[in-house]
């Protein structure tokens, strides 16, 4: 993996020493997403294993501190970041001789796996966009599914919770839903230690993911606090550096909590007070309060306000978010240019895109750049190259002033679109 991203998103990939804490007996290994591992007298309980490409340093790095065996393994949900990683596991077991470890998830967690099985090509090429500034020049997939450690302990939709003990140590199991629907959050009393899986990444949280399906922003709240609940000394995020201290831990938890209320709430009145995604997406931004904006676990590094508001309206929303029978059953934005461009020519709009362009209306510029892009002829090469340079250009402004990865990954990809279009052009 190419490690190019912004400062933001170091923590996130965890690219900081992996450590341990309550005297060497929790090992917390941070490569990409985080692993926990529990060391009790009788064996090990490992909270999630990371991506694929990451099991050997993960392995590594838990050998470092202990030899014992892996007893449970738990999945805080069936990502490819937290489920995949365990090959080097089952070697160690194999040449050893070990009992093959109970193995937690979530009955979701199943059918996610049974769903990636019939959308692997898919969910390589939607996530190679999703990360493509960490995945740059990876040949093969970055995801594959073909192969998964089986659940054997299945926690059912009727089930909250299941508890087992090793070595002398408690592990309470809880499921709720949030950015996933097979979410499992652990609770170890006498490390006095949550692991949180996703439901906490140290950053906004990734709720209306722009590429991936539904999340649950009400359910994500409830969930936060019931890990309060706890008065934890130690969270252990499923991306991001360990949440140490007790105050800290709550706070993190709280603000999370009541950032996940205020965009269900506000969006949910907003529905009901008969608006539409554009009123109700530009109302909810002229809102958001500073104490959310500036808070160093809501940074908008991976997940984002913008897109939260997205998740609120969809989770009960239809697809017709306009309100206009325009929208009902639209033509080819293509044949829409074509005709404004019978109505004023290419370069009335190239000057006007200028224009808004040189007036910091970048977003605006680039409405009207693509009526040229889409509606041009082709053999108008002058034209569009104009166009697309402009393009480019607003592009890579917009790219610089983003903080968000997800975002900034979007806009990149199609600044390397136009550049490949240029090169055919030119
Ligand atoms: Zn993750």
């Amino acid at each position: 993996m190419v490690r190019k991203v912004s400062d933001g998103m170091s923590d996130f990939f965890g690219w900081f020493p992996s450590t341990t804490f309550e005297n060497n007996t929790c090992i917390f290994a941070s490569n990409f997403a985080n692993t926990c591992a529990f060391d009790t007298k009788e064996g090990l309980v490992v909270f999630d294993v990371p991506i694929r490409q990451f099991g050997q340093k993960t392995f590594d790095e838990i050998r470092k501190i202990t030899d014992k065996p892996v007893k449970y393994v738990i999945f805080s949900h069936g990502h490819f970041d937290h489920a995949f990683g365990y090959e080097p596991f089952l070697e160690e077991i194999k040449k050893k001789g070990w009992d093959m470890p109970e193995v937690i998830a979530h009955e979701n967690c199943v059918k996610r796996f049974e769903k990636y099985e019939i959308l692997d090509e898919y969910h390589d090429w939607i996530n190679k966009q999703q990360f493509s500034s960490v995945f740059k020049g990876e040949k093969g997939s970055v995801v594959s599914a073909r192969e998964i450690l089986d659940p054997t302990i299945i926690l059912k939709s009727n089930e909250s919770s299941y508890s087992f003990k090793l070595g002398e140590v408690n592990f309470e199991v809880y499921h709720d839903i949030g950015e996933t629907d097979d979410s499992i959050w652990l609770w170890v009393p006498e490390k006095k230690t949550i692991c949180a899986g996703d439901l906490m990444i140290s950053s906004f949280p990734n709720v209306g993911n722009p590429f991936k399906v539904q999340r649950y922003p009400k359910d994500w709240a409830i969930a936060m606090e019931k890990m309060r609940e706890k008065n934890a000394e130690y969270l252990a995020p499923g991306h991001g550096r360990l949440i140490e201290g007790s105050e800290n831990v709550r706070d993190a938890l709280s603000i999370t909590a009541e950032v996940m209320h205020f965009v269900h709430d506000e969006v949910v009145k907003r529905l009901n007070e008969g608006k539409w995604f554009e009123q109700i997406y530009h109302e909810m931004l002229a809102i958001y309060p500073y104490k959310f904006k500036n808070h160093k676990i809501l940074r908008e590094t991976y997940g984002s306000y913008r897109f939260a508001i997205h998740a609120v309206y969809r989770l009960y929303h239809g697809w017709y978010d306009s309100g206009n029978p325009t929208d009902l059953f639209p033509a080819k934005t293509a044949d829409i240019a074509r005709e404004f461009l019978k109505l004023n020519n290419e370069k009335s709009y190239f000057e006007h895109a200028n224009k808004l362009y040189s007036e910091g209306k970048l977003q605006l510029a680039l409405h009207i750049l693509d009526i040229i892009i889409k509606g041009t002829d082709e053999r108008n090469i002058e034209v569009i190259t104009d166009a697309l340079k402009l393009k480019l250009k607003i592009l890579k402004q917009k790219v610089k002033e983003e903080s968000n990865f997800m975002a900034e990954n979007i806009m990149e990809n199609g600044a390397n679109q136009i550049k490949n279009r240029l090169k055919k052009l030119i």
